[in-house]
């Protein structure tokens, strides 16, 4: 029995050194084998790359949230000092238009006034030509055709 078994031990190994060498004829010179350990490869690869995306995932999930918590977090401690912050600032642009409102008021007052003058002067330069070209008949100056005395000289007309 003994004895067999150490007979059978270098039958065993020229067994197997062939098979490999078989193995390795049939690599170099079998597309078909060569293809179908390159598709278990590939299929090993696409595995590992599922794998990997799920970890990778997992890991964006789990920072995304950490992020949010930590938002959150700061949300709760520094909330109500950011709503004062943000009112402070709402406050101060309030009275910086308010304070401007005034000189804004004046501008509008002055352009008003400006355009009201603009527009008195040029009704009352369409009067006096509408007026029949009434002028005074002693200095010339131009006069509202019913008015009896002239505005400059003050001679009756
Ligand atoms: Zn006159």
């Amino acid at each position: 029995m003994h004895q067999a078994f150490f007979h059978a031990v270098p039958v065993i190994m020229i067994l197997v050194g062939i098979a490999i060498f078989v193995f390795a004829v049939f690599m170099m010179f079998s597309p078909a084998l060569r293809g179908r350990m390159l598709a278990r490869q590939i299929k090993s690869v696409r595995y590992a790359t599922d794998i990997a995306k799920d970890d990778i995932r997992k890991t964006g999930e789990n920072m995304a949230g950490a992020a949010i918590d930590t938002i959150g977090n700061i949300l709760d401690e520094k909330g109500d000092r950011l709503q004062d912050i943000a009112s402070q600032t709402l406050g101060r642009q309030t009275q910086a238009i308010l304070d401007n409102s005034d000189k804004l008021e004046e501008l509008t007052d002055l352009t008003s006034s400006a355009v009201a003058k603009t527009v008195a002067k040029a009704a009352s330069a369409f009067k006096g030509k509408s007026a029949g070209d009434v002028y005074c008949k002693y200095c010339g100056t131009p006069i509202d055709g019913d008015s009896v005395f002239c505005k400059k000289c003050g001679k009756k007309q």
